[in-house]
């Protein structure tokens, strides 16, 4: 079977384990089932998400101009603290940044290898934990909009860790024991006062399972070092499928790559 499209990050469904579906130009292909099959992703071309044409993709699926022009790449979207339409300030467009910024937000812990801090939109929930690779999380505030949630992400940033190490994420068993209440205990001095009211202390520790067992080794591949990967569907963690030869791709990476991909 060969298929071609523009990639965007894997789709996923909640389960035991969590079910993944490859994302090729809005057309979703289940891969739960391609595990110990062999796979090849051949990168033929561009299609930024936003404008579509085909330029290099610069960032998150971005081409150049669009990294530094769309709303959706602004700087509130990596650096929540930054979010400014709640006071009715513009960055690149004001009514898209209100629709993105002016909704429920979640400041959360997680843990990828280590114990990290996130922001997300609730309706992000659970799919940013899982994109990341997070095999436990736990919701600890949650805030009218952004901005609220980005000013604990940055005082909890002193504390906990941020980013994902990806190696140490694809070394981590879900079968570990972390407690993240007693973080949540333990980091809840921190929280500024004006926000002591966004603290959440009944919310629920998520676990998430993945099709996916600790390989020997783990080499992460990308379409630039090489425009074609092929091998044996082993496993899929986050947004990163594991090869039977140590090597990982990660597929959000590749958003707006044109690709591909061979099944058989
Ligand atoms: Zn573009």
């Amino acid at each position: 079977m060969i298929l071609s499209g523009t990639l965007f990050k894997m789709t996923t469904v909640v389960g035991n384990p969590i079910q993944y579906y490859l994302n090729l130009s809005q057309d979703l292909v289940s891969i739960n089932q391609l595990i110990n099959k062999n796979i090849s992703i051949k990168h033929i071309g561009y299609s930024c998400v936003i404008c579509g044409k085909n330029e290099k993709i610069y960032r998150m699926g971005f081409c150049k101009k669009c990294f530094f022009e769309s709303p959706y790449a602004s700087e509130s979207i990596i650096r929540p603290e930054l979010s400014k339409a709640h006071l009715d300030e513009e960055e690149r467009n004001l009514e898209i940044e209100k629709e993105i910024q002016l909704q429920p937000h979640i400041v959360y812990l997680a843990y990828t290898g280590d114990v990290k801090v996130g922001v997300t939109r609730e309706s992000q929930v659970p799919t940013r934990w899982i994109d990341q690779g997070a095999t436990t999380a736990l919701p600890i505030a949650k805030t009218e909009n952004r901005y609220e949630a980005g000013v604990i992400e940055v005082v909890l940033k002193n504390h906990l860790a941020d980013k994902t190490n990806y190696k140490k994420m694809l070394n981590t068993s879900d079968k570990e024991n972390i407690d993240l209440y007693k973080i949540r205990e333990e980091v809840k001095k921190y929280f500024p006062e004006e926000s002591s009211k966004f603290y959440l202390d009944n919310a629920e520790q998520i676990f998430l399972e993945y099709p996916y067992n600790i390989p020997e080794k783990t080499n992460a591949f990308t379409l630039d070092k090489n425009p074609e990967i092929s091998g044996t569907l082993k496993g899929i963690k986050g947004q990163y499928l594991c090869l039977d030869n140590g090597n990982f791709i990660n597929i959000r990476n590749h958003e707006g790559y044109v690709v591909e991909i061979a099944i058989d």
